[in-house]
């Protein structure tokens, strides 16, 4: 059993401040407030900090520039999310290809909170219940095991196989820290955080996963 987890449950960090593990037990807007005035300001690729109106958000390579193309709504964030600096579709929302050039300016923290979770949806939750020690990632094993139809057959995934994928398709082309482990019986991996930023979790395999699983499978039964 690793130092930080214990029948499935995961331990938050020790370092984490106190003001944010409390935050934790009350509304995701609450633990947003409680992280911003820990001075939390990163999030995935993108970076947001308090201002004169409000707060401001730009992808975290772009502070500085002057060149940004202004925008004031926080659902604008949405459409700043859909595609990359190619103008490619991001079937992955939490791929390392934010698009630059924009600078989001909101009045307030809901409309921060709001922006954040069109960039990156469902961050804030999975963060919160992490904090709380809650156990909320299903092992891959579970995970494939649930599949149905023309996925079922992702059920028979190898662990080497499975290992494969997640070092193929997760750790060059997603942010998120995978939190789940392979086998049902293994202990969940440790989560390295960083330094005041908001994390992106994943807490169960996507469907970009699971495709890829039964493609894999599927070679190999030569099907
Ligand atoms: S399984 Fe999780 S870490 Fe891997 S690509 Fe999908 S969302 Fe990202």
């Amino acid at each position: 059993m690793n130092k930080n987890s214990e029948h499935g449950k995961i331990r938050p960090p020790v370092n984490y401040p106190s003001p944010l593990t409390s935050a934790a037990s009350s509304t995701l807007r609450g633990l947003l407030a409680a992280a911003v005035a820990e001075g939390y300001h990163k999030i995935g690729q993108a970076v947001f900090k308090p201002d004169a109106e409000g707060f401001f958000l730009c992808h975290a390579e772009d502070v500085g520039r002057e060149d940004l193309e202004i925008f004031h709504n926080p659902h604008d964030a949405a459409a700043l999310a859909i595609n990359d600096d190619a103008g490619n579709y991001r079937p992955l929302k939490t791929g390392p290809n934010l698009k630059h050039g924009w600078l989001l300016r909101v009045a307030s923290l809901a409309d921060l909170h709001l922006a954040l979770d069109l960039l990156y949806p469902a961050a804030l939750a999975n963060w919160r219940s992490f904090l709380r020690n809650e156990k909320i990632a299903s092992p891959l094993r579970d995970t494939v095991n649930r599949q149905t139809g023309m996925y079922r057959v992702t059920g028979l995934i190898t662990d080497e196989e499975a290992q494969g994928i997640v070092d193929s398709l997760c750790s060059p082309g997603c942010l998120r820290r995978i939190q789940w482990p392979i086998p049902s019986d293994a202990e969940p991996p440790l989560i390295p955080t960083k330094e005041k930023e908001i994390p992106l979790l994943c807490v169960d395999a996507c469907s970009l996963l699971i495709a890829e699983a039964r493609r894999v499978v599927k070679a190999r039964l030569g099907k």
